[in-house]
């Protein structure tokens, strides 16, 4: 199940880090935060993270990255773990959590205003963002910068013990309010929140800032490779300083960056997927639309595609945006050659066989895998009344349309060639059925001369079941929504179709592996969780085999 890492930028910085330090073990780290489900581009982080500590033989920990309990709550915690362990990976050690150092981090902010490295700010947020100054103009310093040590230090005590409101002070580090790069332009290290946090409940109410956590909690455990996506460049500088003014210095672990996922006509970031929720856009983090990673798998998708997806997107520092026919290779590839096929109408239009007897039925014995016999053999049945695809049925020829036309033959997958000779018209003008006619001597027989229309497949009335098909479409009209200021102009209305179709009668019954081919049509996962249409056969696409399909 698992790879290599490719050659590129992260094999060759881990070969110098090797020859640097031989005896060290490498050490990674997969650290969400717990405000939201997994997306796959947390997938590409974690196969990152895993296989290398794989690959050389090093641990990779688990932190959930808990530092504002405004946005977590303890179902992330759980989601994530789940959803690891369903990509199939098995961190090392015990779950950590960054609130597990909230004493030490405490310890070492003070640590900080003792080497009067970082001082108590009373100004607001406003007035804080006007003294930031911008890219063109340096910042100005605050007049709180140059409170004595005791003060900082009384004050930082006040802000943790309650006594101060939310927001009219923060611990901040004094670096230099003029520098290049902002973020060294004395960050704020904590802020006061009075909300009861899902492992610490009310024991603090003062939260230390990613920034200034991220960085003790890898040298705390003993990351050596700390990877990050590339908007934190600028705030490497401010990792190193922390941990230089913290006196970490032998062997200090690194941080490496590279360019997130970005998938065409879907967003990743959890603030949006949220959104998506809150309006009732989507049902909720594991609708099979969303990429989460349990929509994913709600959807249909298995461990395996999504971990050789990750593998072939690779590592690097450009910005990119990859194309979803990647992902749906990889899943079409991995159920190939294990699905069962089936035969399956989602839009049924119905045929009579005139020529043959409504009292009879013909049993025909097909593989249930073309290419793999080893899934065995089954039954389907030839009989009077017949359903294939509305579509693919034409009054008129049509250039390269290859099915049923009037007058014309067309072959029944693994049956009889039948030709269609009239159509049965019903009272509101639509087709009730068509009538066709069958030859007897047909059956199976691929390379016979007759002038055929293409092959179809079918499904008896006699051997079918009614079933539900949810034929999902991209959530997203364009493949950069995240260009429009606000997504939701670009929701597509007609993501999720319902479709009320028939499948074999076998399929009530079997368990299979995972997942069926539906012949022509795409690869279906049975929704059992669907709570919308209980008691009946429920399939959701997971892709199909032809776009043509996606325009149903
Ligand atoms: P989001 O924007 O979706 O909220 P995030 O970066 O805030 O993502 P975290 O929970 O902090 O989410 O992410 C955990 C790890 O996953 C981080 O190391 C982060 O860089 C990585 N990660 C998040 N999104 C992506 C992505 N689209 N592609 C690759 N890695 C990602
Ligand atoms: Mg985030």
């Amino acid at each position: 199940m698992f790879t290599k890492i490719p050659d590129g930028f992260i094999k060759e910085l881990l070969k110098q880090s090797i020859s640097k330090y031989p005896d060290r073990k490498i050490c990674t780290r997969f650290p969400p935060e717990p405000n939201g489900y997994l997306h796959i581009g947390h997938a590409k982080s974690i196969v990152l993270n895993f296989n290398i500590a794989k690959e050389y033989g090093g641990n990779c920990y688990l932190r959930l990255d808990d530092t504002n309990p405004i946005k977590e709550s303890i179902e992330f915690v759980q989601s994530i773990q789940e959803d690891i362990k369903w990509l199939g990976f098995k961190w090392n050690a015990n779950v950590k959590y960054s609130s597990d150092y909230f004493h030490i981090l405490y310890q070492y902010a003070i640590t900080l205003i003792k080497k009067n490295l970082a001082y108590v700010e009373q100004l607001t947020q406003e007035e804080m963002r006007l003294y930031r100054g911008s890219l063109k103009n340096p910042g100005k310093n605050s007049p709180f910068r140059n409170q004595t040590i005791d003060e900082n230090l009384f004050l930082f005590q006040k802000m943790k013990s309650g006594l101060v409101q939310e927001g009219s002070m923060c611990l901040r580090a004094k670096i230099n309010m003029s520098a290049a790069n902002i973020i060294m332009r004395d960050p704020v290290l904590y802020r006061i929140i009075f909300k009861k946090h899902h492992q610490t409940n009310y024991d603090w109410v003062i939260y230390p800032m990613y920034d200034f956590t991220h960085c003790i909690a890898d040298a705390l455990e003993g990351i050596t490779h700390s990877f990050c996506t590339l908007e934190f460049q600028d705030n490497r500088q401010l990792y190193k300083w922390i941990l230089k003014k913290l006196n970490f210095t032998t062997n200090p672990p690194q941080q490496y960056e590279f360019s997130k996922l970005n998938l065409e006509h879907t967003v990743l970031s959890k603030r949006k997927l949220q959104k998506l929720i809150n309006l009732n856009i989507v049902k909720g983090w594991n609708d099979p639309r969303l990429y989460t990673l349990s929509g994913l798998r709600n959807r249909g998708y298995t461990p395996n595609s999504i971990r050789i997806f990750c593998e072939k997107i690779g590592i690097t520092k450009q910005q990119n945006t990859i194309q979803l026919s990647l992902l749906e290779s990889c899943i079409k590839k991995d159920l190939d050659y294990t699905s069962f096929r089936r035969m399956a109408i989602i839009n049924p239009i119905k045929i009579i066989i005139t020529n043959f007897s409504n009292k009879k039925i013909k049993k025909i014995h097909v593989l249930n895998h073309p290419k793999n016999p080893e899934l065995g053999r089954r039954k389907i049945i030839f009989s009077n009344e017949l359903y294939i695809e509305k579509n693919d049925f034409s009054k008129y020829k049509v250039d390269n349309f290859q099915g049923l036309i009037l007058g014309e033959k067309v072959r029944l997958r693994y049956s009889y060639i039948i030709k269609a000779y009239q159509i049965i018209i019903n009272k509101n003008n639509n087709i009730k059925c068509i009538l066709c006619k069958y030859y007897p001597n047909t059956l199976g027989k691929k390379n016979q001369k007759e002038k055929i229309n293409g092959i179809i497949h079918w499904l008896s009335k006699k051997n079918s079941e009614p079933a539900i098909f949810k034929i999902f479409n991209n959530l997203f009209l364009s493949k950069n929504p995240e260009k429009n200021k606000d997504i939701i102009e670009e929701i597509n209305l007609k993501s999720c179709l319902i479709k009320y179709g028939f499948v074999e009668s076998i399929v009530k019954s079997e368990k299979i592996k995972h997942a069926y081919q539906f012949e022509r049509i795409g690869y279906f996962f049975q929704d059992k969780k669907d709570k919308e249409f209980q008691n009946q056969i429920i399939f959701n696409q997971i892709v199909s085999l032809k776009n043509k399909y996606k325009k149903i």
